[in-house]
């Protein structure tokens, strides 16, 4: 049996046992490098990996060497040299790459119609039933269901901010979904405030105004998100202006969300801050601790997992600013849980939370974001900031460029300098797509997982 023989067996066994996603995650581009009188090294990409996999999945490799190859009992391994192997078929990452790819919608609309169907950009998991109500946020949560209730006439706009992870796209998204179910022909259209500056500056330049127009001007209910970002585009205002005043005399709903008050975001014009305030301005703040455990005990309930209440009480006790947060830190713990194949005790998840939770303020920067994907994908932080299409290129810089959005909250121009001075725009399609497919893939979410826990491990 050569080496590669007898590494395709030892993969084969770990295979039955372990998630899809997680074989291909920590065991794409492995291979045996040497083998000796009593040890076999093990190449692996990098030394995340490595760490990984020796913790792991050691045990598991031992085991099957027993019976294969008796007389080996230790195992080295050599950090980034061997040639990728290709291990599996259909990888995941490769099966991502090609869902990158696809241009077809990835969300589904309830019941789509001919008429809806260019609409397709709302996410079917933000729904009223999966928002859990506290005190932190009723008001928004109240009139969220008041104006799906009777879209376009008393709160009109509905104006929500907060800081960010605290569920206010989730929220916007639900009155859309609302709406949806009711109507199924009704044109609900979300958008993030840059994507409609984009679709603008588009339309100017290669005069299809028109078009923009019918599209923004004639739907039933415009969601516009993280508003705040058109702070400064006085051509854009001046559009959103003459958009927001058609749809409001045609008695269609509005609804914005904002990280602040309009009268504090900076740079806007004022008859369009007089108008956000027209309808109803609602507020989320932090959720209190009663809440954090009620929000983790649905999502565990909703998957169907068990965990044990005292670590659900140990999470809701120390991430409290952010419900982001709250579902990585469960969706982190379970994830190990089910490689362990048993449940976790309060110590383990202790520990595996450990640097999350005691950096209770996280910092971190683009650069940091760029050098975490980068070793997570055996690839470089120059590969992902040149102008290379290779899409072993594409997909990681997507993510980074993903999870900048998300960690930093980075404006779309700044994460497009840091990475080779891309295009805004090239960003804003990349953060989408990643985000959309990350409602579909649960690996994708995984791989993500891992690169916070990276991100914030070292
Ligand atoms: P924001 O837009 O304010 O940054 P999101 O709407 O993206 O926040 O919410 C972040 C995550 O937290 C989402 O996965 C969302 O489903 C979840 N979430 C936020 N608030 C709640 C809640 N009250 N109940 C359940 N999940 C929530
Ligand atoms: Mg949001």
């Amino acid at each position: 049996m050569n080496n590669q023989q007898l590494w395709q067996a030892i993969l084969g066994n770990l295979e039955v046992s372990l998630s899809k996603a997680n074989f291909n995650t920590w065991f794409k581009n492995t291979g045996i490098v040497e083998k000796g009188p009593d040890f076999i090294i093990i190449g692996v990409p990098s030394t995340f990996s490595k760490d990984w996999i020796s913790r792991k999945y050691q045990t598991d490799i031992l085991k099957v060497l027993k019976s294969i190859s008796p007389e080996i009992r230790e195992i080295k391994y050599q950090v980034g040299t061997q040639k990728p192997v290709p291990v599996v078929k259909n990888s995941i990452s490769q099966a991502t790459v090609q869902s990158l790819s696809a241009s077809a919608p990835v969300y589904n609309n309830p019941a789509p119609t001919t008429q809806n169907a260019s609409f397709p950009n709302l996410n079917p998991k933000y729904v009223f039933d999966t928002f859990v109500i506290g005190k932190h946020n009723e008001l928004a949560h109240a009139a969220s269901v008041a104006v799906s209730k009777n879209p376009g006439s008393q709160y009109n706009p509905l104006f929500i901010y907060g800081d960010v992870g605290l569920g206010k796209t989730h929220l916007m998204h639900a009155v859309g979904n609302k709406l949806l179910q009711d109507r199924s022909g009704a044109k609900v259209l979300y958008v993030t405030s840059e994507k409609f500056t984009n679709d603008y500056i588009q339309a100017i330049g290669s005069k299809r105004m028109d078009e923009f127009k019918k599209l923004y001007r004639t739907v039933d209910m415009l969601l516009i998100d993280d508003i705040q970002f058109i702070a400064g585009k006085e051509g854009t205002q001046e559009e959103f202006f003459h958009t927001f005043n058609e749809l409001r005399d045609k008695g269609k709903q509005i609804i914005m969300t904002a990280d602040r008050l309009p009268k504090d975001i900076p740079a806007i014009e004022h008859r369009l801050i007089s108008r956000f305030e027209w309808g109803m301005v609602a507020d989320i703040q932090a959720p209190d601790f009663e809440t954090r455990l009620a929000i983790l005990q649905t999502k565990v309930a909703k998957k169907g997992v068990s965990i044990s209440d005292e670590i659900v009480y140990f999470i809701a006790e120390n991430i409290s600013s952010n419900i982001r947060e709250l579902e990585g830190a469960l969706n982190r713990l379970l994830v190990y849980q089910q490689m362990e194949h048993k449940s976790l005790t309060l110590d383990q998840a202790r520990k595996i939370l450990g640097t999350m939770i005691t950096q209770k303020k996280k910092v971190t920067t683009l650069k940091k974001i760029a050098m975490s994907v980068a070793e997570f994908y055996n690839i470089t932080v120059e590969d992902l900031i040149k102008q290379s299409r290779r899409k072993e290129y594409v997909k990681p810089r997507q993510i980074a460029m993903y999870v900048s959005r998300k960690e930093l909250g980075s404006s779309f121009p700044t994460i497009g300098e840091f990475y080779g001075g891309r295009d805004h725009t090239t960003v804003m399609h990349g953060v989408e797509k990643i985000e959309k497919l990350m409602v579909q893939t649960d690996s994708l979410k995984q791989e993500v997982d891992l690169i916070l826990d990276k991100l914030y491990i070292t």
